[in-house]
């Protein structure tokens, strides 16, 4: 099938998510994203799954419609990718730089769960809830976060299964304080602020003798640390044994009055 060309054709910029880009494109031409798709032949219905599963008849309408280089729109998506940069990359939009995003532009870099400041203006990304509590949150917080954030990060392109264990048990250790359940992965693209700030600082917390982190932490059999703990190593009894060990010799050692400490 063969349409014709859209009026108005907007070049996308380096790094630009194909979803953000169809949007601008049809504020361009004054329409919907969903007309927009149906005028070039594509199932208005699967606008969101286009960022992540392409294919070669699809992007050649759009990138015939919009008179733009056909390698191009492909270059917008998120390819194939190993399964845990795939877990770490969200499916719809939990954070943005509040310098770049005007005009609805968004970037592929915004949706991944490692990203911290944005890398074209290098301000720190936020959520909407963040926006609008300012600067609610501790600086001290934000650069813990920040460490966890970059270890992730290296994490992510290693493909290391040992060491993204390490890090996802640290997060549920992180959401059983803060008493959340669900998958530690989603918890990590949280658009509520704070949570995914503390879940990211305890990645970077992790990252020293985690046993005897969590182990100082079940010190003082804080009842929230305690289930956290159980948590974080449910499926590994031994690892918890070993915890239990640890923190066990330490209140030997140092007595019951020895504070807990926190991520
Ligand atoms: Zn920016």
């Amino acid at each position: 099938m063969r349409c014709r060309p859209l009026p108005i054709s907007a070049a996308p910029v380096p790094d630009e998510l194909l979803s953000g880009w169809l949007s601008r494109l049809a504020a361009s031409n004054h329409c919907e994203v969903a007309d927009l798709l149906t005028h070039i032949g594509i199932d208005a219905k699967y606008a969101a799954a286009l960022d992540h599963d392409i294919d070669r008849l699809a992007a050649d309408r759009i990138s015939a419609a919009a008179r733009i280089d056909p390698r191009l729109v492909p270059s917008m998506t998120f390819a194939a990718m190993p399964e845990a940069q795939m877990r770490l990359t969200a499916q719809v939009p939990f954070q943005n730089c509040p310098n770049c995003a005007d005009g609805g532009l968004e970037l592929r870099h915004w949706r991944r769960a490692w990203a911290f400041d944005c890398q074209i203006c290098g301000d720190r990304l936020l959520s909407k809830a963040d926006r609008k509590n300012g600067a609610a949150v501790s600086e001290k917080l934000v650069d813990r976060a920040r460490r966890g954030a970059r270890v992730l990060e290296r994490i992510a392109m290693s493909g290391s299964a040992c060491q993204l264990r390490r890090a996802m048990r640290a997060v549920t250790f992180a959401m059983g304080l803060k008493a959340l359940r669900g998958d530690p992965f989603f918890t990590l693209q949280s658009p509520r602020p704070n949570i995914r700030l503390f879940c990211l600082a305890a990645i970077a917390a992790a990252q020293s003798r985690p046993l005897v982190k969590a182990a100082l932490c079940s010190m003082d059999i804080d009842v929230y640390a305690r289930v956290a703990l159980l948590r974080a190593y449910e499926k590994e009894p031994r690892l918890l044994a070993t915890v239990d060990q640890i923190a066990q010799r330490m209140r030997l050692r140092v007595g019951p009055s020895t504070n807990s400490s926190h991520i």
